[in-house]
């Protein structure tokens, strides 16, 4: 297949681009290598073509996300889901404070709406540890091997989660949360220091693209219609505050996160990764913008086929 050459081709011309910073608000993330850089592509029949750092690990921080919002959909249903946290692109940093006018987060890639989205996983009287167990073992079956947390990058970010705790605080006084802030943030910092590698993002990619089955082990991780909200949101609100310029230059459903990684799915065909520590102003992996872009004019994967 011509696909590795290509891949290796793309990676090749991406490397030239440089700038950004990998993430140092988390200060154990500012210790990674900056020139690590991978390229994977998962297809729906499970093949997958990983070029450069795609086999090192790293944290999945924001991607968790749009899988975990998902779960809460599995748990409870859509519109027990809407009624917590609205689907509205924000326009404004990951971590604002800020809810609408109904009281709700905005969506569930915002700070405020994923810790919603990580309180509904399991019934209301599941304890913390246990949404977390629940929110691995969901990841894990997506990537199709048993993941782990980085203890260290956990133990950095719940001692720099000044943010987070005022984001929990602020929807525990808008009865959104029940549970203790420390304990939620302490939980969901967990969820966000979860391992993966650009290979095992891919799989997490085409298991969306593949209507909620993961190719390589056949499980149904997501129903067809639990995967179309979950990549809803990821077109509209998955890549901080430029997704439109992200839907207008790119054009597929995607997710970053501070760690490095994006993750994009094409429904139908494949799951792509790309992990690369040096961010933009947005918070989004440069080299991992410059690679969808250019796979996105190379094949013409855009949603928007217009000739
Ligand atoms: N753990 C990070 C936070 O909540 C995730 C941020 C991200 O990847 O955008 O601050």
């Amino acid at each position: 297949s011509p696909l590795p050459d290509y891949l290796t081709e793309v990676a090749e011309a991406c490397s030239a681009t440089k700038g950004g910073e990998p993430a140092s608000y988390i200060p154990e993330l500012a210790k990674v290598d900056p020139d690590r850089f991978g390229i994977a592509l998962a297809t729906i029949d499970g093949e997958v073509y990983a070029v450069g750092d795609a086999e090192h690990e790293f944290t999945i921080q924001s991607i968790s996300k749009a899988f975990v919002y998902g779960l809460a959909v599995r748990d409870h249903g859509l519109e027990q889901v809407l009624a917590k946290i609205d689907v509205e692109p924000s326009g404004e940093p990951f971590d604002e404070l800020s809810l609408d006018a109904s009281g709700r987060p905005r969506n569930p890639m915002i700070n405020a709406g994923a810790i919603t989205a990580h309180t509904l996983v399991g019934e209301p009287d599941t304890a913390p540890h246990e949404r977390v167990e629940r929110i691995i073992r969901l990841l894990s079956d997506l990537a199709g091997r048993e993941l782990s947390v980085d203890e260290d990058v956990w133990r950095s970010e719940v001692a720099t989660a000044d943010r987070n705790l005022a984001i929990a605080h602020m929807l525990r006084s808008h009865g959104i949360l029940t549970d203790s802030a420390e304990e939620v943030v302490s939980a969901y910092s967990r969820q966000c220091a979860v391992l993966v590698t650009a290979r095992d993002l891919a799989l997490m990619a085409a298991t969306l693209a593949n209507s909620g089955v993961q190719p390589v082990t056949g499980k149904q991780v997501f129903t067809g219609a639990q995967v179309r909200h979950v990549m809803s949101v990821m077109l509209t609100c998955g890549m901080y505050d430029s997704a439109g310029d992200w839907v207008s230059s790119v054009g597929i459903p995607a997710k970053s996160g501070v760690g490095g990684g994006i993750i994009g799915a094409l429904a139908g065909q494949a799951g792509l990764a790309t992990f690369a520590p040096p961010l933009d102003a947005h918070g989004n992996s440069v080299r991992g913008v410059e690679t969808f872009g250019r796979l996105s004019r190379d094949t013409g994967m855009h949603l928007m086929k217009v000739e």
